[in-house]
């Protein structure tokens, strides 16, 4: 028996999954779950109750219960001697997150659905238990990093082009034998293998992926079939958005932006990501946002910063908000707005003012 789980991180991307796994996919008997630290904004408490009333129960892993302090974020912030997580020293996803999922699918082969979006650049979490197999269902390429190595790897040339043999059908044949035969390189490397044969065929691509599977043990490959083979659909952003609202389920609150005004220039800020509300990984701007729209919330992060541990390296809160830094936060953030406005019109710039307000807490999707 094969266990199929979707973590539900309170975002819209993995909310969205969950509701086009549900409609897409009716037979699969997915179990959602969601990782809560405790310290979630009420916006994401929110979304789940709706979401929930979409996909059934979703069960909340909850790590140190039967601790006395208030969450599992004071109890293990305890343990580590008060010491704040950072993005160096990122022990508050391995101690509420990771270690609780491994828990929670235990020993059975599982498949675990994550929603990372066809327009991102990053890898999702592999699993370091070997019977989870992390799946990507928006991306054109569904499979994990792990998976694509070992397919594509020089030592596996012979048993792919055979696979391929047995699937592909013969116009694309030539050409996808010339490139499973080409070796890998430092010219010619994993991605751009992969992009070869994914830019001739992506069901054929994941035919012969799932063929491979059946000869290892990796958890989808001891299923007889595997629809998603033949998903070849990439989501972006706005098919995320689309799915949100047409499901009623709508886009996390605090998501919406909030006009403000500084020095009569007017900027946006809202806040980018589910997750703790003290994240480390927010931007300066959305501390202020904080600041401003979840007063009581900011307090307490700013109760965490003790002994000279701060969330961000150099700066207290306490100095974050003095009156002339807010206004210099405000005005950075209109003049990177107003950049990111002229950079949709060029496309240019694209690659030289790459978007930092997805900077990665990309394990907490789980
Ligand atoms: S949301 Fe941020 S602070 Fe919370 S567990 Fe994830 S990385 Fe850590």
């Amino acid at each position: 028996m094969i266990r199929h789980v979707l973590g539900i991180s309170g975002g819209k991307d993995s909310a969205a999954l969950a509701i086009y796994m549900k409609e897409k996919y009716p037979d699969f008997q997915i179990d959602y779950y969601n990782s809560d630290t405790g310290c979630e904004l009420e916006e994401t408490e929110q979304l789940i109750n709706r979401l929930e009333s979409v996909l059934g129960t979703i069960t909340r892993i909850i790590a140190a219960q039967g601790s006395p302090e208030p969450t599992p974020f004071h109890h293990f912030l305890k343990s580590s001697g008060g010491y704040l997580p950072s993005p160096q020293a990122r022990w508050c996803t391995q101690k509420m997150k990771l270690v609780e999922f491994e828990k929670y699918v235990g020993d059975e082969p599982t498949i675990s659905y994550v929603g990372i979006r066809g327009d991102e650049e990053r890898e999702g979490y592999v699993s370091t238990k070997p019977n989870v197999q992390a799946i990507f269902p928006f991306r054109r390429n569904i499979w994990s990093m792990d998976v694509i190595n070992k397919v594509l790897h020089n030592d596996n040339i012979a048993q792919l082009e055979e696979i391929y043999r047995s699937v592909c059908p013969q116009n694309l044949l030539e050409k996808a034998i010339e490139a499973i035969q080409k070796p890998l390189t430092k010219y010619f490397y994993y991605s751009k293998k992969l992009n070869a044969l994914l830019d001739l065929d992506v069901k054929i691509f994941n035919q012969a992926v799932f063929k491979y599977l059946k000869t290892t043990d990796y958890p989808v490959g001891k299923l007889d079939s595997f629809p998603l083979v033949d998903n070849d659909e990439v989501l972006g952003i706005n098919e995320i958005y689309k799915i949100l609202e047409e499901s009623g389920v709508g886009v996390p609150a605090y998501y919406k932006e909030i006009e403000f005004e500084v020095d009569g220039k007017k900027g946006k800020y809202s806040r980018s990501r589910s997750g703790c509300y003290f994240c480390f990984f927010q931007q300066k701007i959305e501390w202020i946002w904080l600041y401003e729209q979840h007063p009581d919330l900011f307090q307490k992060s700013m109760e965490f910063e003790k002994d000279g541990y701060t969330w961000n390296q150099g700066e207290s809160l306490a100095d974050l908000i003095k009156p002339e830094r807010i206004r210099q936060i405000k005005l950075d953030a209109i003049k990177r707005q107003e950049l990111k406005a002229k950079k949709q019109s060029n496309s240019l710039l694209v690659d030289m003012f790459a978007d930092d307000s997805d900077v990665l807490c990309a394990n907490c999707f789980i």
